[in-house]
C-alpha cells in the first residue's frame, strides 16, 4: 500500500524543502531529520518519500546528506551519469504510481567520472559501453558551447534526461499532463556543496 496520492505536498513545497535542507548543508548546519529509531519504526509498513531523485552512483553525492533529509523521505536511483534505461525508468515510473511523489529530481554533479570520460571520447569497456550512448545522445549539441567542457556536459546530460523522463510513456508523461508530478533538472557543485535549479 502506497500513501493517500491526495494527501501528498505540491512540488513546490517540496522543492522549498529540499532547498532548504541544502542550504543547512552548505553552512554545516545539518539537522539529520528522521534519522532516529522512532524515525525507522514508523516507516517500517509504508514508505511516503516526498521526492524522487536520479543521481550519479558517485560516492561523493549523498542525496540524504546534501538534502539534510532522513530515513523514508527520499526515494533515490543511483546509476552512473544519471542516465535512464529500462530499469532506471522502471524504478522512477514506480516512485511516481505507487508512492505518488509529487517532485522528480535528476542531478547531475561537477567532476562526473562517466560523463568526462564519454565527453573526452574515451572508450568503455565491458558494461561500461551501455553508459555512453545516452550521454553522446544528450551533450551532441554542446561540444561546442563557451566555458567548461565538462561542466556544461553534466549540466546538459541532466536536463536531457529530465525531459525525456517528463515525456516518458506510458505512465510518467500522464502523470505529468495531469499535473500529479513535476520533473526538474538540478546541478550538484562538489565544492560548495550548493545543489543548483537548471532551466530546462
Ligand atoms: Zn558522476
Amino acid at each position: 500500500m502506497g500513501p493517500d496520492a491526495n494527501k501528498r505536498p505540491t512540488a513546490e513545497e517540496v522543492l522549498e524543502k529540499l532547498l532548504e535542507g541544502n542550504n543547512r548543508f552548505v553552512e554545516g548546519n545539518l539537522l539529520h531529520p528522521n534519522h532516529c529509531q522512532e524515525s525507522r519504526q514508523l516507516v517500517m509498513h509504508q514508505q511516503e518519500p516526498v521526492a524522487t531523485i536520479l543521481t550519479c552512483a558517485d560516492s561523493r553525492v549523498p542525496p540524504v546528506d546534501i538534502f539534510d533529509q532522513g530515513i523514508g523521505d527520499l526515494f533515490i536511483v543511483r546509476v552512473a551519469g544519471n542516465i535512464i534505461g529500462d530499469h532506471t525508468l522502471g524504478s522512477i515510473e514506480y516512485a511516481v504510481a505507487y508512492l505518488h511523489t509529487p517532485l522528480i529530481i535528476v542531478m547531475g554533479h561537477s567532476s562526473c567520472g562517466a560523463i568526462t570520460a564519454v565527453a573526452k571520447g574515451a572508450s568503455l569497456g565491458g558494461h561500461m559501453a551501455t553508459l555512453a550512448p545516452p550521454i553522446q545522445t544528450a551533450i551532441k549539441n554542446i561540444k561546442d558551447a563557451e566555458g567548461d567542457l565538462i561542466e556544461n556536459a553534466s549540466k546538459e546530460v541532466a536536463c536531457h534526461i529530465a525531459r525525456n523522463i517528463e515525456t516518458s510513456e506510458p505512465i510518467i508523461a500522464d502523470f505529468v499532463e495531469e499535473g500529479k508530478v513535476k520533473v526538474i533538472a538540478a546541478y550538484y557543485d562538489l565544492q560548495s556543496g550548493i545543489v543548483s535549479i537548471l532551466p530546462k
